[in-house]
């Protein structure tokens, strides 16, 4: 086999076989052929499309070309979750918890972020001492004994999609739906969790801009799930404006304390709620209802908080940042950004948000880039509020070497003021089960 002639069919529109896709696959991984020649083949794949079953292979390919985790050995259904990513999106921090306090086992592997704000593991490393390193002894201990683990993604899972999400975010062919569902679905699938549930963000803030684009790409996972046993559902949520409040590593930690004490922004709080009662409903079989009643009395009881400080403790964290926010990291605020006239918040645009809280500090422009975890920034005023001029808008935490004018400027392009209330947006548009 040669790898010209299946670049030049992938070209020409024709459907790659098995033996084909593993071909590549398994050259990518070793390092046998060349990045120009895969990042050809990328960029046919991207403008040509795949079909169903492409996509199925070259997700199994990817799969099989690390390891894959075997949980076999902890009792009970375990459950995954995972976010095609947004700014303010600190839900698996506080989703996690709360499905293991119903009594659900939560594996949860993460990235850091890189562009706008940190990931979740550089979010849950702003509380003092928390690591997210640990070998696979300790990982299935924790999990047998605490049901919530946090860790980062280890080079061994799927190492064939790293080479080719590397070469994909500098060739211009990230925004492939099948491309982003089997890398996605390899990850999660060789984490080796029985059901998944995956959050899929839809608008200016998300890969996925439009609701139609984003219910191709939930499918388009939801069928690979199926096709190898993990089951799993997609909710397709807004991510035109920040979820929640809080845009930074500490910032969004405080905020994940609130919502697990049973307050905090309710569009966060909905979307939570929402999130967890699929993976207990999923994990149980029980019904929608019952699973939501059963996620609200674990918030309601305290439970689900309790449950977020043996993670913390577990790995090394400050357990007093749950009752004593003050001990987390902290960069007092600035002047903040206020409303230019009097009238609605009508859009908050998440993409410039993220990006001005990159330049306060709280995100990385490049790979190296060091975060500070008390660094971002808070919306005072959502989408759909009304104002007044001067009021304060977002609050800034501006860190060490912040570029807070610029910071300031990209505030001014991300928010506009509307004389009457802008339509609202629901938090979750639909479900792809
Ligand atoms: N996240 C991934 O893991 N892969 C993609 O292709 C896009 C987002």
């Amino acid at each position: 086999m040669r790898v010209i002639d299946i670049i030049v069919k992938k070209r020409d529109g024709g459907a790659l076989t098995r033996a084909e896709i593993d071909f590549v696959v398994a050259g990518v991984t070793a390092g046998t052929i060349p990045d120009y020649q895969t990042s050809a083949l990328l960029m046919a794949m991207l403008l040509r499309d795949m079909s169903a079953e492409e996509t199925a292979w070259l997700t199994d390919a990817m799969v099989a070309s690390g390891h894959r985790v075997d949980l076999s050995g902890i009792p009970g259904v375990k459950a995954g979750k995972h976010s095609t990513g947004g700014v303010g999106d600190k839900t698996s921090i506080v989703v996690a918890p709360i499905v293991a306090a119903c009594g659900v086992v939560v594996a949860k592997s993460s990235g850091r972020g890189l562009g706008h704000t940190g990931g979740t593991i550089d979010k849950l490393e702003s509380i003092p001492g928390f690591r997210v390193a640990m070998d696979r002894d300790r990982f299935l201990t924790a999990l047998r004994r605490i049901g919530c683990v946090f860790v980062g993604q280890t080079p061994d899972i799927a190492p064939a999609d790293k080479k080719l999400y590397a070469l994909r975010d500098v060739t211009g062919t990230v925004e492939s739906i099948p491309l982003i569902a089997s890398s996605i679905m390899s990850k999660k699938i060789a984490e080796g969790t029985n059901v998944l549930v995956l959050d899929v963000k839809v608008g200016r803030g998300a890969f996925m801009k439009t609701e139609v684009d984003a219910r191709r790409l939930a499918e388009t996972m939801v069928r690979i799930g199926a096709r190898v046993g993990l089951t799993t559902e997609a909710v397709l949520t807004a991510m035109d404006a920040p979820l929640g409040c809080a845009v930074g590593n500490a910032l969004e930690i405080d905020e994940c304390i609130e919502v697990l004490s049973g307050r905090g922004p309710s569009d966060l709080a909905e979307l939570c709620v929402a999130l967890a009662a699929r993976m207990v409903r999923l994990a149980g079989g029980s019904d929608e209802r019952a699973a939501e009643a059963r996620v609200r009395s674990v918030i309601g009881s305290g439970a689900a908080l309790e449950k977020f400080r043996e993670v913390v403790q577990n790995q090394g964290g400050d357990p007093r940042i749950i009752d004593d926010r003050t001990r987390l990291p902290h960069v007092p605020a600035s002047d903040p950004f206020t409303a230019p006239r009097t009238g609605f918040v009508a859009t908050m645009h998440a993409d410039l948000i993220g990006r001005a809280s990159m330049l306060l500090g709280a995100g990385r422009e490049h790979l190296e880039s060091s975060i500070d975890p008390g660094a971002g920034l808070r919306v005072l005023a959502k989408p759909g509020d009304p104002v007044h001029v001067g009021d304060a808008i977002v609050e800034l935490h501006p860190g060490a070497g912040a570029r807070i004018d610029d910071a300031r400027a990209l505030l001014a392009q991300a928010v506009t003021i509307s004389d009457g209330a802008p339509p609202p947006v629901p938090t979750i548009y639909g479900i792809v089960a």
